[in-house]
């Protein structure tokens, strides 16, 4: 399954810039991932400061 950003989401910005298929955007209230893109590398929940992705 995809991986979520929760809510624990900080809005840096820093998994945006690692995702490799560009599926990480800015939300209104936190960064969002299209699970459409997302091939579920992990990459995300690696290098985010809070955890903030988890995979469904
Ligand atoms: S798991 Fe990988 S492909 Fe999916 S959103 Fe995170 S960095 Fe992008
Ligand atoms: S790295 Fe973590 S805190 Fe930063 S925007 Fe991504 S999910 Fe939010």
């Amino acid at each position: 399954m995809a991986y979520r950003i929760t809510d624990k989401c900080i809005s840096c910005g820093t998994c945006e810039m690692e995702c490799p298929v560009g599926a990480i955007s800015q939300g209104d209230e936190r960064y969002v991932i299209d699970p459409e893109k997302c091939i579920e590398c992990g990459a995300c929940q690696s290098v985010c400061p809070v955890g903030a992705p988890e995979q469904e």
